[in-house]
């Protein structure tokens, strides 16, 4: 593979120290938020099935606590490293001051591949992964949740062991199994969230939406459930992928069916009544959104001259390079931000959180109307501050988030 012209933390700088010029911060505040309060890397040994010894690499980066304590994802996955945890760990750090809740920014990960993995070792690796780190996190200090390659169950698990050595501790991690204190629409928060997003700005745009296509690359748990919530706005899904193959359809795809396909056969690929389109024909599908929803990096300097959506909605984090970016913007094609886009997740997680503190569970209404209000609110501010100030929607993003975490730093008093 050709190494992409920027990672998620290049990237996360040049978007930084871009909003730290405009905003008038000094470079000591710009270096201040490049780098990382603190980094934590772990060698974890077990014991696989076969009788034999593996050892993983774990990391957990805590980028900022000034508004909170930290909080994101644990990812599960092959490529994971330093330099891309602490990017991540970034963008969180800046995705919750974008949509104003109470908490920091951090990330983890373990260099793994789950799917190669049986449900036993994944739980040893888990649960030995929080037995060296668990001085670390906890309620008040650093939250974890599901990523790519983890999910509820694996989330369950943390919870068991830290609670183990802490007593019963929910709030220590987000996005539990509902049975363990889990939160009415956490699992689906990712995919709601786009979609509301994507209504705000349509609406923002003047774009009709019934009617409208959407090609989403990533039929994980935020592809399927953005196609879901696509689906009740009357956006029609005209093409899916996931990491082994690609399907269309044009006259919209049904998701059920695919959803059932992947669960038996692990992949969409080749699904009856859809055309098989190439990984690169996704992205450049004609259509009015484009919903990169896997890993990093999707679109680049390659590809961004073939994109024919209207507009990109960032549904992973860091989909797009610096290069891509900037051929984009140079072609009219909007870009709706990450750290706007996809901040269902970590908005349903402090609700979590907040019920979990408080012992109480409150129902699937107050969430989805809560959840509406405060993306509705950081929509609106993007947009407006982007028009005000003819900004592109990321930076204008970075402009409201970097002056939210400077503010609390600066209300710390060093
Ligand atoms: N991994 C998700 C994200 O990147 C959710 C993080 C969270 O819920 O803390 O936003």
């Amino acid at each position: 593979m050709m190494p992409a012209d920027s990672t998620t933390k290049s990237a996360y700088e040049s978007f930084l120290k871009a909003a730290c010029d405009r905003l008038g911060y000094s470079e000591t505040i710009a270096s201040l938020l490049a780098l990382a309060a603190m980094e934590i890397k772990v060698e974890i040994p077990i014991i696989r099935d076969n009788g034999e010894l593996a050892i993983f690499t774990g990391y957990r980066v805590q980028h900022q606590n000034a508004r909170g304590p930290c909080k994101g994802g644990l990812r599960y996955h092959p490529q994971v490293d330093l330099d891309e945890v602490r990017g991540l760990a970034s963008l969180m750090t800046m995705k919750t001051a974008l949509v104003n809740i109470p908490l920091g920014g951090g990330k983890g990960g373990i260099t793994c591949d789950p799917r190669s993995l049986s449900a036993r070792e994944l739980e040893t690796l888990t649960r030995k992964f929080v037995k060296r780190i668990h001085r670390e996190i906890g309620p008040n200090s650093d939250i974890m949740a599901p990523d790519v390659g983890t999910n509820a169950r694996v989330m369950g698990w943390i919870h068991s062991e830290y609670s183990a050595i802490y007593g019963h501790s929910p709030a220590a991690v987000t996005g539990k199994p509902i049975a363990l204190g889990g939160s009415a629409g956490r699992e689906t928060a990712t995919g709601d969230g786009i979609a509301i997003v994507t209504r705000e700005y349509a609406r923002h745009r003047n774009i009709r939406l019934d009617g409208a296509t959407a090609a989403i690359q990533g039929f994980g748990n935020v592809g399927i459930n953005t196609a879901l919530a696509y689906r009740k706005l009357g956006i029609k899904v005209i093409a899916i992928s996931d990491s082994r193959g690609a399907v269309y359809r044009e006259d919209g795809i049904d998701i059920e069916a695919l959803a059932k396909r992947k669960r038996e056969r692990g992949t969409i690929a080749d699904a009856e009544g859809h055309e098989t389109i190439s990984a690169g024909e996704l992205l450049e599908t004609k259509c009015d959104f484009l919903v990169p929803a896997a890993l990093g990096n999707a679109v680049t300097g390659d590809n961004a001259d073939r994109i024919s959506a209207g507009a990109i909605i960032e549904g992973a984090n860091g989909p797009l390079t610096r290069q891509a970016d900037e051929i984009l913007a140079a072609r009219g094609i909007d870009v709706v931000p990450d750290i706007l886009a996809n901040a269902g997740g970590v908005i349903v997680s402090y609700f979590e959180w907040v019920q979990n503190l408080q012992r109480e569970v409150w129902p699937e209404e107050r969430i989805e109307k809560e959840l509406a209000r405060i993306l509705g609110k950081a929509a609106g501010e993007v947009f407006s501050h982007a028009r005000d100030k003819k900004l592109d929607y990321r930076s204008a993003a970075f402009d409201i988030a970097v002056a939210r975490v400077k503010e609390a730093l600066d209300a710390t008093g060093f």
